[in-house]
């Protein structure tokens, strides 16, 4: 692989993976990127770009705009795609879906069509090595009891909210351009992700940013929700050894081993807070002090559990961190680089959506 597009590369995951590429790759990098609200250039330091800036590229383009897409592939002829751009927050798809249907539905199927389309265009041997990596979540399975086994490859799709529906269609197109038009393609499904740059209305950083300025932590209902965390760098790695390596026509799915519920991971921040932050706000005894449990979220799922035994023992990828490692480093990015997330704060989102509104997202 010589180029490569990655979209959504300003995002959270996106920006891990890039910043994964630059460090450990020689692979030419185009990051196409809208910049919603959840986009911020920021998340690929600037010291990393200015070392690799003849093979880092920023592109501004909707992926709903078809005809720039086909300019952007005429213009770099890449070798592959990772398609990680996507309207990605739960909460907000309930509010409204409509951005959630363009982008995450429309977007992944003009990308797929601008593929095919350029694939035809160009020379046997190119498009033997093209590969389109669709990155998807676990929440297209729905949810689990709590002694279900965990979401295999093979488990049926019973998405639940908007934001998990628009993600199964776009598996599904993903699936139906590989099987229709021969797309050489690969698909991940991935549980939920924490870690630096992590956009300031999840759960883990709402809780961190929140008890740092004595605000309240809110968690949705009874907070015995389950999630599989994963740090953010071993998804990143996980996604480039699928891209590189994984079997076309393949789906891996990518987990971390760490069930935790919602209010475990909350006393697990206050925890560590209380051990690191000397001056506590209005003098109290722990951060567990500001706990509040809010109005849960309507359908939510109660746990999400990946087996991801087919990505360990086919690619060799297991997750570097566990839970315990991976919140430390998580709470101590977030002490250490206020000024990322306190520049999003001020922005006008904030005052929107979280100055006025306590909402934790997972
Ligand atoms: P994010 O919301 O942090 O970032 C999404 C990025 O996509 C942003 O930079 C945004 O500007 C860009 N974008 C949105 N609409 C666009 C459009 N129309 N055209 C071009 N760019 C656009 O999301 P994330 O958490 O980094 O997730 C990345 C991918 O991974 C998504 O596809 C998501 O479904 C998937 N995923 C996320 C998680 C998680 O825990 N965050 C877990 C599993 C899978």
């Amino acid at each position: 692989m010589n180029t490569i597009f990655v979209t959504g590369g300003a995002g959270f995951i996106g920006s891990a993976v890039i910043r994964y590429l630059l460090k450990n790759t020689s692979i030419i990098i185009i990051n196409i990127d809208k910049l919603t609200y959840a986009g911020n250039l920021n998340s690929v330091p600037k010291i990393l770009i200015e070392k690799n800036k003849e093979r880092y590229f920023f592109e501004k383009i909707d992926i709903c705009n078809k005809l720039e897409l086909k300019k952007l592939f005429l213009r770099y002829k890449p070798d592959g795609v990772m398609h990680l751009a996507a309207e990605s927050h739960v909460d907000r798809s309930i509010d409204n879906a409509d951005d959630f249907i363009n982008t995450n539905i429309i977007g992944t199927y003009n990308l797929l069509d601008v593929s095919r389309y350029y694939l035809s265009s160009i020379d046997n041997t190119k498009y033997k090595n093209f590969k389109f990596h669709h990155v998807s979540t676990d929440e297209v399975y729905g949810d689990l009891k709590p002694h279900d086994e965990s979401f295999k490859e093979e488990t049926k799709y019973d998405p639940s909210s908007p934001y998990a529906a628009s993600k199964a269609s776009s598996d599904h197109l993903t699936r139906a351009w590989a099987r229709t038009y021969g797309l050489p393609i690969v698909i991940s499904n991935c549980s939920n992700n924490y870690g630096p740059f992590h956009f300031p209305e999840k759960l883990i950083p709402i809780s961190i940013i929140n008890a740092i300025k004595g605000n309240h932590l809110p968690v949705y209902g009874n907070g015995q929700q389950i999630r599989d965390w994963l740090y953010v760098d071993d998804h990143a790695e996980a996604l480039v050894k699928v891209f590189t390596k994984g079997k076309l026509g393949e789906t891996y799915n990518i987990g971390g081993n760490n069930e935790v519920k919602n209010i475990d991971v909350v006393m697990y921040i206050c925890n560590l807070l209380d051990k690191k932050v000397k001056r506590k706000p209005f003098n109290i005894l722990s951060f567990s002090n500001l706990i509040k449990y809010v109005d849960d979220r309507p359908g939510h799922d109660m746990r999400y559990s990946i087996n991801n035994s087919k990505i360990k023992n086919s690619l060799g990828w297991s997750p570097k961190e566990t839970f315990d490692t991976g919140i430390e480093k998580t709470v101590d990015w977030f002490l250490n680089n206020r000024q990322w997330w306190e520049d999003i704060l001020k922005s006008k989102y904030n005052l929107t959506r979280l100055g006025n509104k306590i909402k934790s997202e997972i």
